[in-house]
C-alpha cells in the first residue's frame, strides 16, 4: 500500500489573495499514527482528522520552529485528543484511549462523534516563539473534528472558513487514503463570489472519495476554484516526533526534585527508569546516577 505515495500540502490564494485555501494529502502520516497508537478505526479517522487540521492550520506559521497544536476533549470513550504540527511539515498526536470498544460504525461511516464525544472542549494553542502562546478555546459542535475546525476558525479567529477533514480505513483497519483542505475568505470577497465558492464545497465528494479517485491536492483545489487559484507553495509532511533523551531529562527535571526522588526510590532495586514518550511510543532509559543528577537539576 502507499507504493509511490507522497504526502503533501499546498498552500494556494485565489481571486486576488482574498481567498486562501490550503490542501493536503495526509495519508501517510495517518496510516504511521494508527500504527504507533494502535488506534481501532474509528480513532484512527478521529486522530487523522484532528492531524490533517494541525497540518492546514501549521501552514500559516510564519517560521518553521513555530507549533500549533490542535487538542480535543469531548466527552466519548476515547478521551483526550491532540495533533500538533510546526511550520516545517512535521506532525505528531496522542490519543487518551486508542482502543475504546465502540461501535465503529455509525450510519455507515466511521463513527469519529461517537468516540470522540458531541459534548466537550477543542483548543488550539499557536507557540510563535513569544513570551505566552496564543491560546483559543471553542465548544465542540459535533465531535466531528472538521466541523468543530471550522467553527473555532469563524467564532475564535473571526475567519469565514470552510474545512473538509477526511480518513477512509479499508476492511483489514488499513488507512487507505486521508486528507484535506481549508478554505478561508478574508475581507473583500465579493458575495457573489462567496457564494459561488460555498457552492463548489458544498458540491465536493468526500475529501477520501477524491483522494482515493486519484485527485492531488491540486485537483482539490481546482475543483473548488474552477476559475483558477494560485499555488503558493507545495510542502512535504511527515509524522515527526522532535522527541529526545535531553528532552526527556529536562521534562522530568520540571516535575520537581521529590518527584523525581520519588520515582528513583521505586526504580532503585532495578536501577533504571523507562520513560516512554506518549507521543511516538520511543522508550527512554535512565540509570540512577542518571536520574541523580536530574534530581540535582530539578532542586535549582
Ligand atoms: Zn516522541
Amino acid at each position: 500500500m502507499n507504493n509511490g505515495h507522497s504526502d503533501y500540502l499546498v498552500r494556494a490564494t485565489a481571486l486576488d489573495g482574498r481567498v486562501r485555501a490550503f490542501c493536503v494529502d495526509s495519508t501517510r502520516v495517518t496510516a504511521e499514527l494508527s500504527e504507533r497508537h494502535g488506534t481501532e478505526p474509528a480513532v484512527t479517522a478521529a486522530l487523522g482528522r484532528l492531524a490533517t487540521g494541525a497540518l492546514m492550520f501549521s501552514a500559516l506559521l510564519k517560521k518553521r520552529e513555530h507549533t500549533v497544536s490542535i487538542r480535543i476533549l469531548g466527552d466519548g470513550p476515547a478521551g483526550v485528543l491532540l495533533a500538533a504540527a510546526n511550520g516545517n511539515g512535521e506532525v505528531r498526536g496522542l490519543v487518551g484511549r486508542p482502543v475504546t470498544g465502540a461501535d465503529q460504525v455509525s450510519n455507515g461511516k466511521l463513527n469519529v462523534a461517537g468516540v470522540v464525544g458531541r459534548n466537550g472542549r477543542l483548543t488550539v494553542t499557536r507557540d510563535l516563539g513569544l513570551r505566552h502562546p496564543y491560546v483559543g478555546v471553542v465548544e465542540l459542535v459535533s465531535g466531528e473534528v472538521g466541523e468543530d475546525l471550522a467553527h473555532y476558525l469563524v467564532s475564535s479567529e473571526q475567519t469565514p472558513s470552510a474545512v473538509g477533514v477526511g480518513v477512509f480505513v479499508n476492511g483489514g483497519g488499513d488507512v487507505a487514503a486521508a486528507g484535506g483542505y481549508m478554505v478561508q475568505l478574508l475581507p473583500g470577497v465579493p458575495s457573489t463570489d462567496a457564494t459561488r465558492i460555498e457552492q463548489a464545497i458544498r458540491e465536493l465528494p468526500h475529501t477520501t472519495t477524491m483522494l482515493r479517485s486519484g485527485d492531488t491536492p491540486e485537483d482539490v483545489l481546482t475543483r473548488i476554484f474552477p476559475d483558477g487559484f494560485e499555488s503558493l507553495d507545495r510542502m512535504p509532511v511527515r509524522f515527526h516526533c522532535p522527541c529526545t533523551a535531553e528532552r526527556v531529562e529536562r521534562a522530568l527535571a520540571l516535575l520537581g526534585e521529590t518527584e523525581v526522588r520519588s520515582i528513583l526510590e521505586k526504580d532503585r532495586a532495578s536501577g533504571i527508569t523507562e520513560v516512554t514518550c506518549e507521543f511516538c511510543g520511543a522508550h527512554y532509559k535512565l540509570d540512577t546516577a542518571a536520574m541523580e543528577a536530574i534530581a540535582t537539576r530539578a532542586r535549582r
